[in-house]
């Protein structure tokens, strides 16, 4: 699902020219809309012939349409846009915590939702996956295909669940059951990479157009999505961007899925966070890690320290990754986004403080800006994304 770059589409050469260029203007229609053919050709260096005939492909199969844009004084313009319900998707994000599932459309706007508490029985969590996915099938058409983002190693060849270490699920033929139980496609990956899809594809346009850069997922573990080159860059067996066990230092206030008190989750996940707050504030042990923001905004000392000290290992983590990928940008996401206000300060500062030399340029750390749903949209894009990265040739 590698995203062409816009800025250097000029134009292929190869036998896959058609199809390299349906998938510049479609993507460029998406991005851009409304725009004119002319348009199109002056950005991509297309010619105008071939876009027109790009586009009228794209128009029959139903994927964009015409609209009459403003005059400027004689004929007005015709401008493209792209038809969002053509196709749908179903995203589902199994969390620890809370399994959400939704439809969208083509352009990632979220059509209908539901959520549920995840059972640790992988059988009834699945059951309920597949109750919802069925009523989403009754209620809307043109769906296309299923993603869904586990918290966990996914083998991207059989998209199955390798292991889920928060409920210690392993082995499970995900992709084959849900798309045997349903009869639509199945996409399966970890919320991480799933994530920085997500970022890649629906993020905002200063992430969207970056071709290099690392997601750093913070949940009850830690895990990045690294994506390189407009694709995400999966390593043997899909087990790349396991940075949350590296190891960072000793005494974590927690243990790691793997049971090390050394690694990065072990230092700057939820868990760790809570933990250190606990320790504080004992009489507060049942909070969640979104309470725990909350009392930090409204000035609990204990509070924003926790968090303050998970932003100085988080910047030490990053500023390791940043020295050994050099990415052009690094985004954080998970509920500790929220937070972005009280820790960024803290989190730049430690970045600045362990480059290898100064004057050295820092890659730009953001906050996701996919809400909070950075894991639903990347189980959404795990469908769409491949919608537009592939143009099925006719
Ligand atoms: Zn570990």
């Amino acid at each position: 699902m590698r995203r062409i770059n816009l800025k250097k589409a000029n134009v292929a050469r190869a036998d896959t020219i058609r199809y390299i260029n349906r998938q510049i203007v479609l993507n460029f229609i998406r991005e851009k809309e409304p725009i004119s053919r002319a348009e199109i050709s002056h950005e991509t260096a297309l010619q105008r012939s071939t876009v027109s005939l790009i586009v009228d492909e794209l128009r029959t199969r139903g994927l964009i349409y015409e609209i009459e844009g403003e005059s400027t004084g004689g004929r007005p313009p015709t401008l493209l846009r792209l038809r969002a319900g053509a196709s749908m998707a179903i995203g589902v994000d199994i969390g620890t915590a809370q399994t959400t599932m939704a439809v969208a459309d083509l352009a990632g706007r979220v059509v209908d939702k539901e959520k549920f508490e995840t059972d640790p029985d992988v059988r009834a969590t699945f059951r309920r996956v597949v109750s919802g996915v069925q009523k989403f099938i009754r209620m809307h058409q043109n769906i296309e295909g299923i993603g869904v983002c586990v918290p966990g190693l996914v083998d991207p060849e059989t998209a199955t669940a390798l292991f889920i270490p928060h409920f210690k699920w392993r082995n499970w033929p995900l992709a084959s059951d849900l798309s045997q139980a349903t009869g639509l496609s199945v996409t399966v990956d970890n919320d991480a990479n799933a994530a920085a899809l997500a970022e890649m594809w629906l993020g905002r346009p200063e992430i969207r157009d970056v071709r290099d850069f690392i997601l750093v997922l913070v949940e009850e573990g830690l895990g990045t999505g690294i994506i390189f080159d407009g694709q995400v860059y999966q390593g043997v067996a899909g087990a790349a961007g396991e940075f949350g066990h590296m190891t960072i230092g000793k005494g974590a206030p927690v243990a790691c899925a793997a049971g090390s008190e050394e690694c990065w989750e072990a230092f700057a996940s939820e868990r760790a966070t809570l933990a250190r707050y606990r320790q504080h504030r004992p009489e507060f042990s049942e909070i969640t890690f979104l309470q725990l923001i909350d009392k930090a905004f409204a000035q609990d000392e204990a509070a924003k320290e926790a968090l303050l000290e998970t932003a100085y290992y988080l910047g030490l983590g990053i500023s390791n990754l940043t020295k050994g990928l050099s990415p052009e940008a690094v985004i954080l996401a998970g509920d500790i986004a929220r937070s972005w206000p009280l820790i960024s300060g803290e989190l730049r500062s430690t970045l600045a403080a362990n480059t290898i030399c100064s004057g050295l340029p820092l890659a730009p750390v953001f906050a996701s800006t996919l809400g909070d749903d950075t894991r639903l949209m990347g189980a959404l894009s795990l469908v769409l994304a491949r919608k537009f990265a592939s143009v099925v040739p006719a």
